[in-house]
């Protein structure tokens, strides 16, 4: 692209800072903004309240990046996953899902995952490289695209879940959040957003001195160390115990719950004994922690299974009689390739 970049790289402040390096002032700066989040303009010619100055040096210095759909899957649940194509030809896959109390996006971050957790689709494959703000921008708005011609629905709440460790890609992570929470872009409230991550703890200390207070989910899936390092060898680098320290601290300075994610498998980490540890560990921070029971979804290549209804059951019921707030997390998309990174998987061998 001859150097340029593309337009979605830069926050508010950004194209504030670029604009005044240019002479342009601040006025016309937030003109482009908004041509760019709430009107949703794709050239800069199509930018008529703008000098064509403007439009020329805009031109010469940025691009809009494209996502082509490669493929676009409906489950009978109403979710909708979109396989796009990166201007690299990297697949990414990013997840529309219907609640009652909106429509949330699931974002890719990478491509690729370095974790290398044994039971998921995405860290098969060692990541290629990490996504660039405009990138994970993109999703968003191709989706709100695709919502404002079929469904004529807003975006509400946006989750960071997707292919990928989000913390492993943390600037751009930021900047991304920064853009969709922008009041004059997207205007998707911190409350509304979602970060997942496996656990990186420098990260999360960071996470928590953001200005940005968006939800924290750690991806616990496991109640102690021996079993957490069988399923994710990054346990080994930060094991549970350092985790669950900086999670304190991130209380302390957040005052914000975390949502521990838990995926039942069978035989493996859903008997009674293990709600039991994981009732222990949650004690000292319970009314703070919130717990997510995932049925795990199958992944072709792996041999485990999904624990079945009735032990799901009895997990949460003990949970809850132990007071940890608990929920059965209900599948989005389980007749589609819906876990993660199993759509791009299909295609990369
Ligand atoms: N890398 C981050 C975010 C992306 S994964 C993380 O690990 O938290 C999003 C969530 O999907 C994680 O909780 C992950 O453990 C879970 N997941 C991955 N593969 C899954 C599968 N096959 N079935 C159920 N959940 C899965
Ligand atoms: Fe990466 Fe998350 Fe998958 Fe683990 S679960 S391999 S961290 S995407």
């Amino acid at each position: 692209m001859n150097g340029k970049q593309s337009i979605y790289n830069l926050n508010r402040e950004d194209l504030l800072k670029w604009a005044k390096a240019n002479s342009i002032s601040s006025f016309y700066a937030l003109k482009i903004w908004e041509n760019l989040y709430r009107n949703k303009f794709r050239s800069f010619s199509d930018m008529s309240d703008l000098k064509t100055d403007i439009i020329k040096l805009l031109d010469a210095n940025f691009y809009f990046n494209t996502l082509e759909i490669k493929e676009v899957q409906k489950s009978n649940d109403s979710t909708i996953k979109f396989l796009f194509k990166l201007e690299d030809d990297s697949l990414i896959e990013t997840v529309l899902m219907e609640h009652k109390f909106g429509k949330s996006v699931c974002v890719t971050t990478q491509i690729g995952c370095n974790i290398g957790c044994n039971f998921c689709a995405s860290g098969l494959k060692p990541k290629m490289r990490d996504l660039k703000v405009c990138e994970i921008v993109s999703q968003v708005l191709n989706v709100q695209k695709y919502l404002d011609e079929n469904l004529k629905e807003q975006i509400t709440h946006i989750v960071v879940m997707g292919i990928g460790e989000p913390f492993d890609n943390y600037n751009n992570l930021m900047k991304f959040l920064s853009i969709i929470n922008d009041d004059r872009a997207l205007a998707i409230g911190s409350r509304h957003i979602t970060v997942s991550t496996s656990g990186l703890t420098p990260q999360i200390l960071e996470f928590a001195r953001e200005n940005i207070r968006a939800n924290l989910a750690l991806s616990l899936h496991a109640p102690n160390n021996e079993l957490r390092s069988k399923l994710m060898r990054i346990n080994k680098v930060y094991p549970i115990e350092t985790i669950f320290e900086a999670l304190q601290e991130y209380i302390k300075i957040t005052n914000k719950r975390v949502t521990f994610e838990y995926i039942m498998i069978k035989n493996f980490n859903d008997t009674l004994q293990n709600a039991k540890e994981l009732a222990d560990l949650i004690e000292p921070i319970k009314k703070f922690a919130y717990v997510n029971l995932i049925p795990y979804n199958p992944v072709f290549e792996v041999e485990y299974e999904r624990s079945t209804d009735e032990t799901i059951k009895n997990f949460f019921d003990f949970l809850s009689k132990h007071k940890i707030r608990c929920v059965m997390r209900r599948e989005h998309g389980s007749d589609i390739d819906a876990a993660c990174g199993q759509l791009r998987s299909r295609y990369i061998k």
